[in-house]
Formats: C-alpha cells, sequence, structure tokens
C-alpha cells in the first residue's frame, strides 16, 4: 500500500479497495491517466529547467527534481507500506546527501487544491523525513494552466501529518473488509478505471444516483422520503413527490416530475416526449434548408480548439455525398488563416443554420468572429444561426439514458462510432501523442473521429425530426 492507494481511498473508498483486490480483467484503460502521466512529466521538467532525474542517485546526485523514487516503510503499526512521491524538489538545508534537501511536490489537474494533494505531501513528507535526515516544513502543488506553470505552497503541520497516517489507517482496516459501496457522487466515476464494474452493479440494483440529475444529496433527501431506488422512484405521485421535496428543497421540488419520469423511461426503455420548446420550434422550422454540423475537438488546459470539423448537408435526409466533411486543423493555437478558413466555409451558405452539441461550440465561432474583427451585428447574426442539439434534446425529451452527452444521445439514436472504445479524452489523448511524436496517424484517428462526432449530431437532429412527425401522426389518429 502507498500514497497513491490512499489518494484513490480519498477519492472513493472502494476505487482503493478494487486497486487492491479487484479483478483486475474488469479494470479498463482510461485516456486521463495516461494524459495525466504525460502532462505531469512535461511539468515538472519545464519547472525543473530540464534536471529532472529518476530514483535514489537522482538525490545523491542532487538533481534539482527527482522523480520515481519508491521508498518502503517499515515503522508504520505493522503495515507494509511505501511512499512514492511524485516530484521531490531540490532545496537549500542538510541532508544526509550534503548541503541541500528535498522537498515533496504534487501535480495538480483544475483549478482546486484538494485533501488528495494535502494528504498526499503530508504523508510522504512523514517518512521522507527519517530517511533523508532533514526537516520538512513544506511541500508544493504544481499546476499548469494556458501554458503557465504555478506553484502553490503547502504547510505541511503535525495535525495534516495525524490526519495523512489516520487515514492510511483506516484504509488499511477498510482493505482487509468488504468491498465498500459505490460513491454516492457518481461524477467522480466518469473519469475511474473500474466503472463499467461499479455501472453494471448500480444498474442491477436500481440506484438512484444512475438517473440524470440525481446526485448524492438528491439521493438523500429521496431515500429521506422512504425511496429507495428508481423502481420505487417511478411509481411515485409527480404532485405528491414535488409537495413532500418542497418542505426540504424547492428547487428539487420543481424537478419532481421530470425525476420520476426519467426513472420511468430508464426502465422501460422507452422515451418521453416532455415539451414542444424554443429550440425545436426553432429547428422544425428550418429543416427544409441545408445545414452546417459543426463539432470542435479542444485541449482545455492550454485552451486550444486543434480540430474543427464542418459538415455541409443540402438536406438531412438525402444521401451525403463524398466531400461532405470538411476538418480544418489547427495546430497552432490563434492561427488567423485557420479561422479565416471556417469563416469562409460558414459564409459560403450564410443563411444556413448551424447544428451543434453543447455549448462551446457556438462560443468558439463568437471569439474568433471578435478575433477576426466582426461587428456586433455581424455576431449576432452568426450567434442566430446556431441550433444546441443538447438543449433540445434536454427540453423536449426525457431518453432512457443515464446521462445526456453526445455518445450517449447518439448510441440511443442509433448511431455507432467506427473506432471503438473512442472519446473525447481519447482524442485528447491522441492529440498529446501526436504533438510528442508527429506522427501522421494520430492526426487521422483525431480527424476520423471528429467526423463520426459529425455525423453522430446529424444522426441526433434525424431522430428528433423523424419522431415529432410520429407523434404528430399518433396525435391526429387518436
Ligand atoms: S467507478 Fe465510481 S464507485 Fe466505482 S470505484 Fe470508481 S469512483 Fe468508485
Amino acid at each position: 500500500m502507498n500514497n497513491i492507494n490512499l489518494k484513490s481511498f480519498i477519492r472513493c473508498k472502494r476505487k482503493a479497495w478494487l486497486d487492491i483486490n479487484g479483478n483486475k480483467s474488469f479494470k479498463t484503460w482510461s485516456p486521463h491517466t495516461a494524459i495525466q502521466v504525460t502532462n505531469q512529466y512535461k511539468i515538472f521538467n519545464g519547472y525543473c529547467d530540464g534536471d529532472l532525474y529518476s530514483g535514489l542517485k537522482a538525490c545523491e546526485k542532487g538533481s534539482k527534481g527527482v522523480i520515481g523514487l519508491k521508498l518502503k516503510i517499515s515503522s508504520f503499526k505493522n503495515i507494509n507500506a511505501e511512499i512514492h512521491p511524485q516530484i521531490l524538489i531540490r532545496t537549500i538545508g542538510e541532508s544526509k546527501w550534503g548541503k541541500y534537501k528535498y522537498l515533496p511536490g504534487v501535480y495538480r489537474i483544475g483549478r482546486k487544491t484538494t485533501k488528495e494533494h494535502f494528504i498526499d505531501l503530508a504523508f510522504c513528507s512523514t517518512f521522507l523525513e527519517p530517511f533523508q535526515e532533514s526537516t520538512i516544513k513544506k511541500g508544493f502543488v504544481i499546476s499548469n494552466y494556458a501554458n503557465t506553470i504555478k506553484v502553490e505552497e503547502i504547510n505541511l503541520n503535525h495535525k495534516l501529518r495525524k490526519k495523512a497516517l489516520d487515514l492510511f489507517y483506516n484504509m488499511n482496516m477498510s482493505l482487509e473488509g468488504l468491498i465498500p459501496k459505490i460513491t454516492e457522487d457518481r461524477k467522480k466515476c466518469t473519469i475511474c478505471t473500474w466503472q463499467n464494474f461499479c455501472d453494471k452493479e448500480a444498474k442491477d440494483h436500481g440506484y438512484l444516483t444512475d438517473i440524470d440529475g440525481i446526485g448524492s444529496k438528491t439521493a438523500k433527501l429521496l431515500k429521506n422520503n422512504g425511496i429507495h431506488n428508481i423502481y420505487k422512484l417511478s411509481s411515485q405521485n409527480e404532485i405528491e413527490l414535488s409537495n413532500n421535496l418542497s418542505k426540504f428543497n424547492v428547487q428539487k421540488s420543481e424537478k419532481a416530475s421530470k425525476f420520476i419520469k426519467q426513472a420511468k423511461a430508464y426502465i422501460s426503455g422507452e422515451p418521453i416526449q416532455i415539451s414542444k420548446g424554443e429550440y425545436l420550434s426553432n429547428l422544425l422550422s428550418k429543416k427544409d434548408s441545408g445545414f452546417f454540423i459543426f463539432d470542435i475537438e479542444s485541449n482545455p488546459d492550454e485552451k486550444h480548439d486543434f480540430l474543427y470539423g464542418f459538415i455541409k448537408i443540402d438536406n438531412l435526409f438525402r444521401n451525403i455525398e463524398d466531400d461532405f466533411y470538411k476538418p480544418i486543423l489547427n495546430i497552432k493555437n490563434n492561427n488567423t488563416e485557420s479561422y479565416k478558413k471556417i469563416m469562409q466555409i460558414l459564409f459560403s451558405k450564410q443563411y444556413w443554420p448551424v447544428l451543434h452539441y453543447g455549448e462551446t461550440e457556438k462560443l468558439a465561432i463568437i471569439l474568433i468572429a471578435q478575433k477576426l474583427n466582426f461587428n456586433c451585428e455581424e455576431i449576432e447574426l452568426l450567434k442566430s444561426r446556431f441550433i444546441d442539439l443538447h438543449c433540445l434534446i434536454r427540453e423536449s425529451w426525457i431518453l432512457p439514458i443515464k446521462n445526456y452527452s453526445l455518445k450517449t444521445v447518439a448510441n440511443f439514436t442509433g448511431f455507432e462510432w467506427t473506432q471503438k472504445n473512442v472519446n473525447g479524452s481519447k482524442a485528447l489523448y491522441w492529440w498529446i501523442q501526436y504533438r510528442i511524436s508527429k506522427n501522421e496517424i494520430f492526426l487521422k484517428k483525431i480527424i476520423n473521429y471528429n467526423k463520426d462526432d459529425c455525423l453522430a449530431t446529424l444522426n441526433i437532429t434525424k431522430w428528433i425530426i423523424k419522431n415529432q412527425a410520429k407523434k404528430i401522426k399518433e396525435k391526429l389518429k387518436q
């Protein structure tokens, strides 16, 4: 057991348990982990000006940064333990190696320093101190945002170290027991290597957190009202549930009807139409026009949209031509030539609507228009052409699915990606690999993936229009 398991334990007790005791054949490869490892090395190397080496020899030599060190701990409550500090950073001091010592550091993804970072630093420092024969008062959290390395100093006081040791002891006890329950906060599961394994169990048991919009707090509220699973939820009376929830949380009570319908759809496998809102009316009024379908691939950490993909289609229900898809690579960020090409495409048919899934695409185009000095009127006109299929599907349908991501919704409408097990993170992983290797094969994979994303958006559009027509026919028959 080590500090890596301890970090998992803080995130989800079950993950720490599965990492040690689970059947590894149920584990899936995660692009997030691969991206993190690559980024982490790049940032650490940049922070240490290239003086970054591995293992004990690097400590003896006095390298500015040391990675890959593994130390066995023999003196902690008879537990077999190790520390694997992410990085050690050389600083002024006295240690067994000479007139310098090391302080621990961790890499941070995202904006917030969390308990995982604090505990990792505190745990590693507790055992690094006697090993290097020198005190450690602080550690570092190193992050990167928009190509700027940031370093935060963390005070590693006695209280924090005690907390880390207590947690390590608790983890040891937990690992010797039965498998812990699935976490209530299912957002954590999206980047977990055990997601498929846990999803199956959650579905089999009808866990409330499997329902879109139900997080840990709502699940608790529902359980307090005697609703312990999705089957019970689906049988509730909408007005009664809304009244019951309003005593605790007005916002949740307004969603009572949606929760019940979502549970019903999930169990029956049948979609439920809820309303004909603004987005749907807009799409239906333009359905006989030609369309652009637009999708972006980005690296959010570097604020870099590296691929813009377009489908140009005269008629949504006609077979599409061979040259219907146009990818525009933006290898160097903020490339005006790429921006001009994008606008050329969009204005080749200046009244055609632009279908996209999620708000990113529209925001990116507005930003490009601003960079190209479009005036307010031109920008407003451009904005009015965008139709967000994600908003549209959410305002008009409840689907029998767990979430409303492009992948899940498109799969439900019968679309399949040509490359297996792909998603946005995998595309980002390929992009990072391309940047390192300059191997064009990665670009081809990204382009194929983006083309499929556009086709998936098209498939959802067709599904919406067809099913709207079906509903109208059914109503006329009644
Ligand atoms: S998928 Fe979710 S519940 Fe399962 S181990 Fe991972 S984080 Fe925990």
